[in-house]
């Protein structure tokens, strides 16, 4: 019964750890399934998302409002998935 109750306390760390980097939901399932490793994992893994602006937090890329200061995040200048066509069609234009 402890084993289990130890396991569930390492997932709710992997998520409270991965949740200030916007993997909540991967750092509770590391942490359950890995245990002490999984936390370890989740600490190194990179944040998803991009940072705000003000507070530094790792925020979603999508999100508008921090959830940690709740400013208003400014507008991404160049979105990887725009970029990544300007790229492509660039590239045809050669042709
Ligand atoms: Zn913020």
């Amino acid at each position: 019964m402890g084993y289990v109750m130890l396991w569930l306390f390492m997932g709710l760390l992997g998520a409270a750890l991965g949740n200030s980097k916007g993997r909540g939901g991967d750092g509770f399932c590391l942490g359950v399934l890995l245990g002490p490793i999984g936390v370890v994992i989740v600490v190194l893994l990179s944040p998803k998302g991009r940072v705000c602006s003000f507070c530094k937090s790792s925020i979603h890329s999508e999100a508008s409002v921090c959830p940690h200061c709740q400013r208003e995040q400014p507008k991404q200048e160049s979105n990887s998935e725009d970029d990544r066509m300007r790229q492509v069609e660039e590239s045809t234009k050669l042709f």
